[in-house]
């Protein structure tokens, strides 16, 4: 019975669900409004700030999809075939000037403006050429290889949308209309920091007990692929004085503070004291595996997220709480992460009670449909489980243990982690 806690399940009724916790997180920001002006070549995984309409037609004349021999499809013969003269020659950036009369063509290469009195582009391997003439024969269509003004983008229509995040394509799309500028939102400033007496940074030696700070190290790199500015704050020992410093610096520049470690039960009250002195936090449980607890509020102006300090619960959580509410607030208004089914390939340990975002390999089995296997030990301070996966296998929280064969929810981790 996943509804009642026992030692069978580690049901919570007072933990809040994912989803639940998603949605108070996205309750609580409002996305950044204050536009820039910057040049298309610079605009790469920013988020478009005002929609960007067509101002003209692409392709703006009609032109030849082919290499090959503009002509009326008035001359194409219905038997047999038709010698046509060869009047000139119509190159990329370079049209033919003239017009066509009946029995003329012109030799046109991909991309060439079609010229008056064609209608139609017979590929070159389609006809007999000779010196000043071709033969083309039968079976040709009015209007092929011919490419319509319009047929790209209609003058008018939007091309990049409020809230859309600029990818290659829409880049070279703008430059498509002549487009120099476009206006994107202010991206999210986020001060982060790890919290810890026992952590050294990479190049210290190690004394007993010490470790290094890779949280630093795996925060950087999610909040750079999450297109933030990124203030990294260093390693903060736990000091009440020390911990006071650096929030307050951060809370003075950021729109958000995240820091790993100590907000476990057992960390020292002074920060749950902290917290409450500094701004409004709450130590939310959460019925999410790895990553419980996780201290969410607002630290001044900034919004405050205190992920835990285990390396992977870091990782899971900051995918599935963090990434939503850092795109909200950053303006984008796509679609989140893709979510897709595949089968279980090995037995998946699960007890029910909590949403568990195990490590996977998702792969194509023999049949090629979705297969997915764990990485093996799935503790929260397993970061090689995270190294070697290339999916969270999304387990729901009433689920119990997974059989060989039973389809389960994967979530790649293209651009998530
Ligand atoms: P805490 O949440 O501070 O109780 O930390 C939980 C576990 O995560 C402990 O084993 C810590 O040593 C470890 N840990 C905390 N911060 C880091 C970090 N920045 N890098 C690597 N491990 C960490
Ligand atoms: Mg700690």
């Amino acid at each position: 019975m996943p509804d009642q806690p026992s030692c069978a399940n580690e049901f919570d009724p007072k933990a809040l669900t994912v989803e639940e916790a998603v949605e108070q997180g996205l309750g609580a920001v409002e996305a950044i409004d204050t536009a820039e002006r910057v040049p298309v070549r610079d605009a790469l995984d920013r988020v478009c700030g005002r929609p960007v309409s067509a101002p003209f037609d692409v392709p703006r004349h009609v032109n030849a999809a082919m290499d090959g021999y503009a002509l009326s499809s008035a001359d194409l013969p219905d038997e047999g075939s038709r010698r046509l003269e060869v009047v000139g020659t119509a190159l990329a950036g370079h049209p033919f000037g003239g017009r066509l009369d009946s029995g003329q063509c012109v030799r046109i290469m991909t991309g060439a403006v079609v010229p008056q009195g064609a209608d139609t582009v017979v590929m070159q391997e389609q006809v007999e050429a000779g010196e000043a003439s071709i033969d083309v024969g039968h079976g040709h269509r009015q209007g092929e290889n011919v490419r319509r003004p319009g047929e790209d983008l209609t003058r008018g229509t939007t091309v990049t949308e409020a809230g859309q995040r600029l990818g290659p394509a829409d880049l070279g799309l703008l430059a498509s209309l002549g487009i120099a500028e476009i206006d994107v939102l202010r991206r999210p400033v986020v001060a982060f920091f790890s919290t810890g007496d026992e952590l050294r940074g990479v190049g210290q030696v190690l004394q007993q007990g010490e470790i290094y700070d890779s949280n630093r190290y795996t925060l950087g790199a999610l909040l750079r692929r999450c297109h933030t500015q990124v203030m990294d704050m260093g390693t903060v020992p736990d000091d009440r004085l020390a911990l006071r410093d650096a929030l307050t610096r951060a809370t003075e520049t950021a729109d958000v503070v995240l820091t790993s470690g100590g907000v476990s039960v057992g960390a020292a009250d002074y920060v749950t004291d902290l917290l409450a002195e500094l701004g409004s936090v709450e130590f939310w449980k959460i019925a999410m595996k790895p990553g419980r607890p996780l201290a969410f509020g607002r630290l001044g102006q900034a919004l405050f997220f205190g992920l835990p300090g285990n390396p992977v619960s870091v990782m899971a959580t900051f995918a599935i709480l963090v990434r939503p509410v850092l795109e909200r607030l950053a303006g984008y208004r796509g679609a989140g992460p893709l979510i897709l089914p595949a089968r279980a390939t090995h037995p998946i340990k699960k007890r029910p009670g909590r949403k568990d975002y195990q490590r996977g390999i998702l792969s194509r089995d023999g049949d090629g449909h979705a297969a997915v296997s764990t990485t093996g030990l799935q503790g929260s301070h397993v970061l090689s489980s995270m190294s070697r996966a290339n999916c969270f296998i999304v387990l729901e929280r009433d689920r119990a243990d997974v059989e060989p064969g039973e389809q389960v929810d994967v979530m790649p981790f293209t651009e998530l982690c």
